[in-house]
């Protein structure tokens, strides 16, 4: 496979993101430097908060989170604080330059200490990724586009065209090499927002729409996505390629290299996503992209996910009473639960849930249903485990689904539940948890090795 940028046009540009662990000191702030002069058209870089150097550590934005708490509570937040501070100084330090930061870090500590009211949690947390850019512009040369104003959510937290159209103006001299922090924005009263955890990824993907950007690359510690869990399949291979409807079902079922919410941006301008490890630039990593891979494989990937549970409701002629589905799962809405899958029989219906939410109401919703509709029969299984074999090859090779199920059954592996999309893209089986490693290695077995 060839590197993608050595065929993009001269002068396309490419949003470069660079995760935690690719910031974590000033060793890896010259690996990003490296990687950047190796290629001149990433002129847009996007950082993360710095992450941990060593695994034992607290996430610094995890610290940011715990610091804005105690100083909230008028608690002492020095032993954190001293930290979060060092590991910017540290960083600074290391890369020999003159810094802005000691100021920066000395005005956030008073506004901690003077717990002002206005600072919120947002705007504490989002200094990691704040702090981290400047550093990162200072030691680049390069110029610091600040993400607070030109990125707006509206009210249902979606980012607006208007933002859209503001990154593109803000960045539209395509000279110089820009450094943005991921992570936050502003609402529509202008009060700083984040996105979700992990949501620089969706920065770097919202810059590469905005700016019409070919190819947007995501660097990380790992050589891009592998076929399945390496704690699980030992010698997984790599997925070269993988399209975004792939992608979406495996980020869905556990396979967590890229934040979901940054699929959408990149796949309405069919702009590629390279997945590349800062610590191997030249491994070619994995691309997501719009078309489907080579069909050559019958599946891409294979996800899983533990902690679900399933209600299982039996009535004889369900079929022919209008609105029971709608019915029972109002119940659920009504406790604020929201459902993962349903597959049906004629006169049964399996509802599966994650259990994180589900264990509180599990009683009241048991008692709800038998109450209002009056079923024959109703269960509710937990550990139960989601497992997603996902692949376009499957749509044209018959038998996958019969070579499956017999991998399991060689295996002893009861399913509990199996649900086959029709874009046929996709399996999922539902198995007890005990069985879930098991379950996953039988099937790669099948189908890879
Ligand atoms: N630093 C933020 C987090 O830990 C955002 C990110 O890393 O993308 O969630």
């Amino acid at each position: 496979m060839q590197a993608l940028f050595s065929i993009l046009p001269p002068m396309t540009r490419i949003v470069s993101k660079f995760g935690g662990s690719s910031l974590a000191d000033a060793i890896q702030f010259r690996k990003v430097r490296y990687i950047l002069e190796g290629n001149p058209n990433r002129k847009i870089v996007v950082v993360s908060a710095p992450g941990k150097k060593d695994p034992k550590e607290t996430k610094l934005t995890d610290l940011l989170y715990a610091i804005y708490d105690l100083a909230k509570n008028g608690l002492d937040f020095s032993e954190p604080w001293k930290f979060v501070k060092g590991r910017f100084i540290e960083i600074t330090e290391g890369l020999s330059i003159k810094s802005t930061i000691r100021e920066e870090l000395e005005e956030l500590e008073k506004s901690l200490q003077k717990q002002s009211d206005d600072l919120s949690v947002d705007f504490v947390v989002s200094r990691g990724e704040y702090l981290c850019a400047k550093i990162m512009s200072e030691y680049l040369s390069a110029k610091f586009i600040d993400a607070y104003p030109i990125i707006q959510f509206d009210s249902q937290h979606r980012v607006t065209q208007e933002s859209l159209d503001n990154l593109a103006a803000a960045l539209a001299d395509p000279e110089p090499l820009y450094v943005i922090p991921g992570f936050y924005g502003s609402d529509m009263q202008g009060k700083l927002k984040t996105f979700t955890r992990g949501g620089s990824d969706i920065t770097g993907a919202i810059l590469a729409n905005a700016c019409d950007c070919l190819l947007y690359e995501n660097w990380t510690d790992v050589s891009g996505l592998l076929m399945a869990d390496p704690r699980i399949v030992q010698e997984a291979h790599s997925i070269n390629y993988v399209s975004y409807r792939e992608i979406r079902e495996l980020a869905y079922s556990g396979a967590n290299v890229l934040h979901d919410e940054s699929i959408a941006p990149c796949r309405a301008k069919n702009i590629s996503i390279n997945i590349k490890n800062t610590n191997n630039p030249s491994d070619l990593g994995t691309i997501i992209g719009p078309t489907p891979a080579s069909v050559s494989k019958t599946i891409t990937g294979i996800a899983g996910r533990k902690e679900f549970s399933m209600v299982y409701i039996e009535k004889s002629m369900m079929n022919k009473e209008k609105g029971f589905g709608r019915k029972v799962l109002g119940i659920l809405e009504d406790h604020d639960v929201s459902y993962e899958l349903s597959p049906c029989g004629i006169d049964s219906m399996n509802i599966v849930v994650d259990s994180k939410s589900f264990h509180r109401v599990q009683p009241i919703v048991f008692a709800e249903i038998q109450q209002k509709m009056q079923p024959n029969k109703i269960k509710i299984f937990n550990n139960l485990a989601l497992i997603a074999t996902v692949g376009h090859g499957m749509v044209s090779q018959t038998g996958t689904a019969a070579r499956l199920f017999s991998a399991l059954a060689k295996e002893n592996i009861n399913v509990r539940i199996i649900d086959q999309g029709s874009s046929e893209i996709n399996i999922i089986i539902g198995v007890s948890e005990v069985d879930f490693e098991k379950a996953i290695r039988a099937i790669y077995r099948e189908f890879v090795d």
